[in-house]
């Protein structure tokens, strides 16, 4: 076991660890410069429980009535030897697909992740192996290999990480392709595009790493598609219905927001050697334990981390930028605080070296609201 697992360990003081999931991994690569994020994903550290013990809880997660009707679509997709998808595959991706063989490797309830991931990248070899066959014999089609519940590894910040997909891969027509099921609706053709955007983040994070397992076994990674199948009820009925989302440009965005995340042990090396996250420790304790590692708030925090009322607040204490957003920090870059800002809008100290410019359109601004506001009050 390597010193950085150790330490891990140790931050995570006892508890059990949470696995990474694809939404952790698109949030981790959305938020790159966090260094708070990315030690407590690679710990494994419940962020939510740390948040509620901190008394910050966030109002994350799926509803139970969303859960339920999650699992139901999905076992509807699955009845019958999974009838639905093979239509639905015949549809999208226009091969004569004749039937499904399908292995679950989440089966019997073996629950350690190494001999998973030896069993997933089994089964995709052998998928592999026999579609090479098949595929000497006659033109694409035929038997669709499909995978169920397979465990995938990836490299995340120098750490390796666990991803379980609730999703299939399924060799047909000589590619694999990740099939992603969703219960939120299609009307019309059309499904909320924020859901669509969100599912195309975790659909690349699948994608991603299943690129980088062929690539690692020796695997041309460029039979992984990078078109995902989509699956959703129709209308609003519960009827299956497929579509294909193209996620090269998110796959693109993680690409470049992965090979920007700092090593966790280069963090790990500048954090106190005693420093833990037990939830053990009182409120305070844990506060300060948290604030030893650097954040970087952003609003798009309040939707993809489970810290972010905490960073919020701690962000607003300080009268940190960052609650303004990315581009307001960066147009009023060089400037430090909230209160640096409203000084300079005021007018009545002179604009420091270097912020002439931002001076006078902050002036510009700040007069046009007291215009206002005398009119407003006249
Ligand atoms: S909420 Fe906090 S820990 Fe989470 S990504 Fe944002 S700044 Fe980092």
């Amino acid at each position: 076991m390597s010193s950085s697992t150790h330490r891990l360990d140790a931050l995570r003081g006892g508890a059990a660890p949470v696995d990474h999931s694809a939404r952790t991994v698109a949030a981790l690569a959305g938020n790159p410069g966090c260094d708070r994020r990315a030690v407590l994903d690679a710990a494994g550290i419940s962020k939510r429980n740390t948040a509620v013990h901190l008394g910050h809880p966030a109002p994350f997660g799926q509803s139970p009535f969303a859960l339920a009707r999650a699992r139901s679509f999905e076992e509807l997709v699955k009845a019958d030897r999974w009838a639905h998808l093979r239509r639905l595959l015949r549809e999208t991706l226009g091969l004569p697909i004749s039937g499904i063989s399908c292995v679950d490797i989440g089966a019997g309830g073996d629950a350690t992740r190494e001999p998973r991931h030896a069993r997933t990248r089994e089964e995709l070899r052998r998928a592999l192996e026999e579609g090479e066959r098949a595929d000497g014999e006659r033109a694409g089609g035929g038997e669709a290999a499909l995978v169920e519940r397979p465990l995938l590894r990836l490299p995340v910040a120098g750490h390796e990480v666990y991803l379980e997909p609730a999703v299939v891969v399924v060799r047909a027509g000589g590619r694999f392709h990740i099939v992603e099921i969703k219960s939120f609706a299609v009307i019309d053709g059309a499904a909320d595009p924020a859901q669509v955007a969100a599912a195309s983040r975790l659909s690349a994070v699948y994608v991603y790493a299943l690129k980088a397992m062929f690539a690692a076994e020796g695997v041309d990674p460029g039979l992984v598609s990078h078109e995902v199948v989509l699956v959703c009820p129709k209308d609003f009925a519960n009827h299956p219905t497929a579509t294909l989302l193209d996620v090269r440009l998110q796959l693109a965005a993680l690409r470049r927001q992965l090979s920007r995340l700092t090593r966790v042990d280069r963090i790990l090396d500048r954090l106190p050697a005693d420093l833990t996250f037990s939830l053990e420790q009182s409120t305070d304790e844990l506060a300060r334990a948290v604030r030893t590692v650097e954040a970087r708030y952003a609003p798009e925090c309040l939707s993809t981390c489970e810290m972010a009322y905490f960073c919020r607040s701690d962000a607003r204490a300080a009268g940190s930028l960052d609650v303004l957003g990315r581009v307001t920090r960066d147009d009023l870059g060089g400037l430090g605080s909230v209160d640096a800002v409203l000084d300079l809008a005021s007018g009545e100290h002179g604009a420091p070296a270097g912020h002439a410019e931002i001076a006078e359109q902050l002036r510009h601004v700040h007069s046009i609201y007291r215009e206002h506001a005398a009119a407003v009050v006249a």
